[in-house]
Parts: C-alpha cells; sequence; structure tokens
C-alpha cells in the first residue's frame, strides 16, 4: 500500500484518481497483514485495487464524475466491491472516469481529463480512463472500470494492459451507478491476464440484490488457464477491411493471424454484413435507456441541487442544467427523442429488432467457432481535444467494441505490440456467452 500510495503522488499529475483511501488502506493492509501470518487470509490477500467513479462504496463519497453527484454519499457498498473486500483485497482509491461512463476519451469529466502515461499529450480512452491508467502506471494492481460498449476494453488497449468485459450478467450490477441498463458490465483492468481471472472469479456469480444476474456456477478462470487445444477462430472481413482502421493496427493484428494458423489453428475469413449497423444500434438503445436512468437525478434525491430555484420546478429545471455535463444532455436528448410517441418505432423498436439480429448472428458465429478475433479499436490514442468538435467521430472510436456489448457476449483486449509512434495497440477476442474460462486461457496463450 505504501509503494503504491507513494507512486500515486509522484504521479499525481496524470489525474487518475480523484480520491486516495490513504487511512482505510492502511488500517486494511495491516488486517490483512495479521489474517495472512495466522493462515487466515482470502484469495485476494494483499491485492490492491481501485475503482472506477460509478461504483458506489459505503460512507464513501461516488460523483460517476458528474458535478450532479456532487457530496453524495452511499449507505451500501456495490455487490462487486464487497466481494474483493470479503476475500481481503485493499481498496486504495476512486478512479477518474467520463460523466456516467459516457464518453471514450475520458474527456467529459468534472473532475477533469486523466493523463495517458504512454503519452501524456494524448487520451488514455475512456470512459474507464481513470481506472485504465492507474493500471499502466502502477498506481494500483487491479483496477474495475465498467463496460457499456467498450469502457474498459478501449482504454486497455490505448494504455497497453489488459481489460476484459465479461459476458451481461455475470457480475452484479447492485452498487453500479446506471447509463444502460440492459448493456452495462462491471469489468477488471490489470497487467496480466492471471491477475484479471482471479478478481473475476471472485466478483462473478449470484446475488440476491439484482434480480438480472446470473446464478450460474463460476469456473475458477484462475486454475483454468493452461491451453493446448486446437482451436476455431473468424474474423470478420469488415473488420479488418474497415477503411477507418490504422495501418499499424491492420497488420498487428493480421500477424496474430497467421501466426495461429502456422500454429496449426483454423482460422477462417467470415462477412459480416451487419457491421455497420451496430453502431446506430448501439447509440439509440444506450441513448433510450440512459434518459430514462437518469431522470432519478432531479435535485431531491441526490448530491447537488441548485441555489438559485424560486419554485419546484425552476429546482428540477436548473439542477439539471447545472448538474449534467454536455456530453450527458446531448444523450438524454437523443434518448428522450428516440422513446417519443411519434418516433418510438421508427427509432427504438427498429434497434431492438437489429439488436436482435446482431446477437443471433454473434452468438451463432460463436458456436461454430470458439473465438473471434478483432482489433479493439480503430486507432491508437488519439491527441485531446481531437474529436471534441464532432461527437460522431467520437462514436466512432467504439465501432469494433460495441458488437460484444450489443450481443451481451464477454470480450478481452490484450496488448498486441505498439505503432510508429510507440503508442500501444490492443486485440480483441470474443468468445460465447458464459465462456470467461475459454477466453482467460487464450488471451494468456496469446500474450
Ligand atoms: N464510448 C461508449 C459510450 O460512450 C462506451 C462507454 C462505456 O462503455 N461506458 O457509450
Amino acid at each position: 500500500v505504501n509503494y503504491y500510495l507513494e507512486n500515486i503522488q509522484t504521479k499525481a499529475h496524470l489525474n487518475a484518481f480523484v480520491e486516495v483511501y490513504k487511512e482505510s488502506a492502511l488500517e486494511q493492509a495491516a488486517i490483512v497483514d495479521e489474517k495472512i501470518s495466522s493462515g487466515k487470509a482470502g484469495k485476494l490477500a494483499g491485492m490492491v485495487i481501485g475503482i472506477k467513479d460509478v461504483l458506489v462504496y459505503m460512507d464513501h463519497e461516488s460523483n460517476a464524475s458528474s458535478k450532479i453527484l456532487k457530496g453524495f454519499k452511499s449507505q451500501f457498498t456495490a455487490t462487486a466491491i464487497q466481494k474483493l473486500i470479503d476475500e481481503d483485497a485493499i481498496i486504495i482509491g476512486r478512479l477518474n472516469c467520463d460523466e456516467f461512463g459516457m464518453g471514450s476519451s475520458n474527456e467529459n469529466s468534472a473532475h477533469g481529463r486523466v493523463l495517458n502515461a504512454a503519452d501524456e499529450e494524448r487520451v488514455p480512452g475512456g470512459s474507464s480512463g481513470g481506472s485504465a491508467v492507474a493500471v499502466q502506471a502502477n498506481l494500483c494492481t487491479v483496477s474495475l472500470g465498467t463496460d457499456t460498449g467498450g469502457s474498459v476494453r478501449q482504454p486497455a488497449a490505448f494504455t497497453g494492459i489488459v481489460g476484459i468485459k465479461p459476458t451481461y450478467s455475470r457480475v452484479s450490477r447492485w452498487g453500479l451507478i446506471a447509463y444502460a441498463s440492459s448493456f452495462d458490465t462491471i469489468g477488471v483492468f490489470s497487467r496480466n491476464v492471471q491477475d484479471n481471472a482471479l478478481v473475476m472469479e471472485v466478483m462473478a456469480g449470484p446475488d440476491n440484490f439484482d434480480s438480472t444476474v446470473s446464478r450460474k456456477d463460476v469456473p475458477h478462470y484462475s486454475e483454468l488457464l493452461h491451453f493446448d487445444k486446437r482451436a476455431k477462430i473468424a474474423y470478420l472481413t469488415e473488420t479488418i477491411e474497415s477503411p477507418a482502421l490504422q495501418e499499424e493496427i491492420k497488420e498487428n493484428t493480421i500477424s496474430v493471424l497467421n501466426r495461429l494458423k502456422e500454429e496449426g489453428h483454423q482460422v477462417d475469413e467470415v462477412h459480416f454484413p451487419l457491421l455497420k449497423y451496430v453502431l446506430p444500434t448501439y447509440y439509440i438503445l444506450t441513448t433510450a435507456e440512459a434518459s430514462s436512468n437518469l431522470s432519478r437525478f432531479d435535485g431531491v434525491k441526490y448530491g447537488y441541487r441548485t441555489p438559485n430555484a424560486h419554485n419546484l420546478e425552476s429546482m428540477y429545471k436548473m439542477t439539471r442544467s447545472e448538474g449534467f455535463g454536455e456530453e450527458v444532455k446531448r444523450r438524454i436528448m437523443l434518448g428522450t427523442f428516440v422513446l417519443s410517441a411519434s418516433y418510438y418505432d421508427a427509432y427504438f423498436t427498429k434497434a431492438q429488432r437489429v439488436r436482435r439480429l446482431i446477437k443471433e448472428f454473434t452468438e451463432n458465429l460463436l458456436t461454430k467457432y470458439d473465438y473471434i478475433i478483432m482489433p479493439t479499436t480503430p486507432t491508437t490514442a488519439f491527441k485531446f481535444g481531437e474529436h471534441n468538435n464532432d461527437p460522431v467521430a467520437m462514436y466512432l472510436e467504439d465501432l469494433f467494441t460495441v458488437q460484444a456489448s450489443v450481443s451481451g457476449v464477454p470480450s478481452i483486449s490484450i496488448p498486441n505490440g505498439k505503432d510508429k509512434k510507440g503508442l500501444p495497440i490492443g486485440l480483441q477476442i470474443m468468445a460465447n456467452s458464459f465462456k470467461e474460462a475459454e477466453l482467460y486461457a487464450f488471451a494468456k496463450y496469446l500474450s
């Protein structure tokens, strides 16, 4: 803990941590120390973990990096965090992110931007940018992020580390401040596959507080990392031939596919003509869900309330106008529009249908093949401000990560070399629902 506390201080300018739980982390470390000496320590004894600012932790502040939750302290702890604490992990602090998880660059945060430690003029990715940089820059061993459409995998790729989005419903969402409830997952950042697998096996599984969580048994992922089979792998023409794809990322992805062929695995090219619909489907459905989820922030129940209101209605209006950032407002408006009576069928219902088609295609393909491989992102980390005036260019950064989110299947990003500027490149691997064990084993084999 002392080692990380020192690093956090020397690298404070990266702005990864919003709050450091110095005293409680040191206290917890002393308790764990004793447990270790008496042979009673849990699976994660002494592992130092940072948490994204969209997860609640009892008696601690959580803001979802939004002004509207300023001063909000939770009365309970997210199940995912509680499960880690129960196995003697040490929670060292709260990590910066895009407001309510909306963004791909961590530039939409009330706590300010986070710097990528590989090049401080560039974004760390988003929305879990703080969580990624905390692991990248050695400020904690492992961190928790959330992934609705790529927010763990994309920043993991931009910072050169490992990041997983589990199957939807594998990890309880109790205590996760909702963005888009039918997409939200809690994922893990780490420097290697082993640590990631260990944390996931502790965090996953049933929870009485979340009725959507799966009751399936959780395999011991960290003990199942040995990989010795002949795998069937698909890659999608539309990803590898995408005009948006940076040349070096294409080369590095192809060289992994070639290596796999040489090692005797079956590697096939498959067409995915629906790829161009995945991003619009994602943004229609997630903004719809967000506009509904975020209606609870009204100045009455949580956090910030405007001091300038003169009646109830102006209190609602002014609190929301002053409390939410630009991107969040854009999404509330988009979501309200696609859910409005006259447009509901044209947008929301249609997007639900397309979601079904994408999910069926992906799941079918993953019964014929063990894995789908593709780049995690079309480009490496971009410069601050590069997409600020063009939200659509920003949304395009999620081109390859949203398929797993729309389909609910697990997906992992692992480092796959660097580009000419020395910026990390990510490789994404998807497997069918609840195949995290297979995903981790293959990711380890490839790393
Ligand atoms: N960049 C995507 C979005 O803004 C993904 C965010 C996420 O996964 N939380 O919606």
